[in-house]
């Protein structure tokens, strides 16, 4: 059967048993469909149903979370843990808690970290978790209530060689922590059964900055390819969390001009640059909204979201060089895209999961912008985190500059197989295709390897 008479069979599966879980359905399509090419040139992987069998999570865990707020009541939230795919190794992937959080989301998430963590060239399996629990407003005992009730079910799940947990939206330091301590209640094990943990016990240094660092140096990688170079660069970022945070930070290491961020009620546009000191101030420390960024920097102009452009965001509105998408999924529309081409743009990297919708990211592909999926271009949080993984199993500690070179190093050589695999396909630079069929292709021949399992 042709590969894309077979890829429209499985995605109408995907829609039928997957009612309503759209982000799911859009990242299956991406990486399906550029998946034509080494479908076309080896047959086994449509003989022995490969693409029937990735879409479909080894496990899904969704379970209920009870915990007691501030005033005495019984809240109730929804957790889940999807272990999509083990055939490399352990699970792996991070945690999201978020209203916004539904089966589809993690699917969606827990899919691409499968090629993400094959690409990463490390020995890691994919997973995602989270939950519709929104620490943002509630008190630290509250949280930490929280996640003791949540890890409460969890542990049964995970284990050192079995599934390792991480940190993603509204899950940083002090959730690993609480996290982490009632595993170690519950199952009287100190192991390195999570990832992000705190420097004093069994923590890596540079896992903070690692997906922003590492969306930098893949971004340096792909512009030395084109004879180019991120210094004096005009950058848009958007987001303020952790991966914006560290993306601007590296930015400036390199030269560049980082002039913009944004969370989910604004966007801050500072020609000048901004500042990095103000800004982890307000996000870091002091949780706040963006609004306060320009109240402290006259010069900086702050646009609520309710002064979006129709069908846009106005980060992507900013002139720039390059656009560093680092917040959330769907956040780049095709009307952004329009613009940012129009204003001269000449690459898009992805520091978030899937932040560029899919008409955006077909009109992308068919110009003249540069391109870097979020699966390869944001892939060094959860190569640091699997570094963690290694200092614990051999109860050693890296100093930061050690950690810092090895990312460095992975970074280049995901973009290196990325890139030469774009090559070996005929689709030089189109590191979507490159990405998906390197990942994949490691994934789908040890799955191969290891039978009907
Ligand atoms: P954080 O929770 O630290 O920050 C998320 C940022 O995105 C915040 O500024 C938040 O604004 C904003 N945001 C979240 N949801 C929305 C929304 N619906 N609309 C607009 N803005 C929103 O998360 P991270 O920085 O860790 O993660 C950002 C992205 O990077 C995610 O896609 C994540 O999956 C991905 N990623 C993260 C990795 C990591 O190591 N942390 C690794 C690989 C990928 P506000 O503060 O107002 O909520």
């Amino acid at each position: 059967m042709p590969s894309s008479k077979k890829i429209e069979e499985i995605l109408d599966y995907i829609k039928e048993c997957s009612p309503g879980q759209d982000e799911f359905y859009q990242a299956s399509q991406e990486v399906l469909y550029s998946l034509r090419p080494l479908l076309n040139e080896d047959s086994r992987y449509l003989e022995q149903n490969i693409l029937e069998r990735i879409v479909v999570p080894e496990r899904s865990i969704i379970f209920r979370v009870n915990w007691v707020d501030d005033v005495g009541k019984i809240q109730t939230n929804l957790g889940y843990r999807v272990q999509f795919n083990s055939a490399i190794g352990p699970y792996k992937g991070g945690l999201r808690f978020h209203p916004t959080v539904n089966l589809g989301i993690v699917k969606f998430l827990g899919f691409e970290q499968i090629f993400k963590n094959a690409l990463t060239g490390l020995q890691i399996g994919g997973a995602k978790g989270g939950s519709n629990f929104d620490p943002k407003g509630k008190s630290d005992n509250e949280v930490m209530r929280f996640c003791q009730a949540f890890m409460s079910e969890l542990y049964k799940h995970i284990g050192n060689k079995r599934d390792v947990p991480a940190g993603d939206i509204g899950v940083g330091a002090r959730e690993i922590g609480y996290l982490f301590g009632q595993y170690k209640k519950l199952t009287g094990e100190f192991e390195g059964v999570l990832t992000g943990k705190g420097l004093n016990w069994g923590g890596s240094k540079a896992r903070k900055e690692a997906t922003g660092y590492g969306s930098v140096y893949f971004a340096e990688n792909f512009l030395n390819a084109y004879d180019n170079d991120l210094k004096g660069k005009r950058c848009t970022i958007s987001g303020s969390g952790n991966v914006a945070i560290y993306t601007i930070e590296k930015l400036y290491e390199f030269g560049a001009l980082p002039i913009s961020c944004s969370d989910s009620r604004g966007t801050i546009y500072h020609e000048k640059g901004i500042d990095l000191e103000t800004l982890k101030a307000i996000k870091e420390i002091n949780h706040e909204s963006l609004e306060a960024y320009a109240s402290l920097h006259t010069d900086a102009i702050y646009t609520p979201v309710s002064h979006y452009p129709t069908d846009g965001h106005a980060v992507w509105h900013i002139a720039c060089d390059i656009a560093f998408p680092s917040a959330t999924q769907n956040e780049l529309t095709l009307t952004d895209a329009k613009v940012l081409e129009k204003n001269g743009c000449i690459l898009i990297n992805e520091g978030a999961n899937m932040p560029t919708t899919a008409e955006a990211l077909e009109y992308i592909r068919e110009s003249k912008m540069l391109f870097a999926p979020g699966k390869a271009a944001n892939a060094g949080g959860v190569a640091t985190s699997q570094l963690e993984m290694s200092q614990n199993a051999s109860m050693a500690q890296w100093s930061f500059e050690e950690v810092d070179i090895k990312l460095r190093t992975i970074m280049q050589n995901i973009f290196k197989t990325a890139y030469d695999t774009s090559v070996e396909f005929d689709c030089e630079g189109d590191l979507v295709t490159g990405a998906n069929i390197a990942g994949f292709r490691k994934v789908a021949d040890s799955m191969i390897d290891q039978g009907s399992v």
